[in-house]
């Protein structure tokens, strides 16, 4: 199982590729925390990237590429979250692949008005202990989980706008692109968190 998933900021896709990859046993790989390990690592390219991410703008084309291609070829089935995020890292995962010899089996769109992913965002909480992702209302952390839950510095809420218009913008037209090659699957990302992942799991042959 080689699948993409990708939606607004704020559908649940990080959740859903967690309970997906839970079920599966796929790997989760998400671009995401990966730029948010580097920037905490301190490391020269996490200190180039932080203020891409605390903006909410997009980290250069060919660093994240650089970043995400090294799991690709780790293990067989996996999930990739958050990446590609625009058409030319389409194009340069379709080319990985191609190089590796794999195909994407399928694009999953997660879809929500965004008035009801700003909602989602300011009460989202993430473990710094456990990486989970909750939400304070809807998803509370459970009482094993430790924490302590932080906010992310780019879920304020001008960064969250910012963050939308770019998904408008740039990874919105990834629907055409992926549906074109007969492999866009689109999730109505407004439904439970439980209902979202059924419908994830039967899309891609996964529901037993
Ligand atoms: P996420 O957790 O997926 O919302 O990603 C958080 C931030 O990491 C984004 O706002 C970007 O700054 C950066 N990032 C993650 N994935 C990508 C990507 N595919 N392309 C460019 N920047 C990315």
């Amino acid at each position: 199982m080689r699948v993409v998933i990708f939606g607004p900021q704020g559908a649940g896709k990080g959740t859903q590729a967690q309970r997906i990859a839970q079920k599966t046993g796929a790997e989760h790989i998400s671009t995401g925390d990966l730029v948010r390990a580097e920037i905490k690592s301190d490391s020269e390219l996490g200190q180039k990237i932080q203020e891409y991410n605390d903006r909410g703008d997009l980290v250069p084309d060919e660093i994240i590429i650089e970043m995400a291609k090294p799991y690709l070829a780790q293990t067989d089935a996996w999930l990739l979250d958050g990446f590609p995020r625009n058409e030319a890292q389409a194009k340069a995962l379709d080319d990985a692949l191609g190089d590796l010899g794999f195909g994407l089996d399928a694009a999953i769109a997660m879809e929500a008005p965004d008035d009801a992913l700003v909602e989602r965002l300011s009460g989202r909480r993430a473990s710094e202990s456990t990486g989970r992702i909750y939400h304070v209302e809807h998803d509370p952390p459970p009482e094993d989980d430790p924490g302590p839950f932080t906010q992310r510095n780019d879920d304020t809420e001008e960064a969250i706008r910012h963050r939308l218009e770019i998904y408008h913008e740039q990874t919105e037209p990834l629907k055409d692109y992926y549906d074109e090659r007969g492999i866009l699957v689109s999730v109505d990302a407004t439904k439970s968190i439980p209902e979202v992942t059924e419908e994830v799991l039967r899309a891609v042959g996964e529901d037993g």
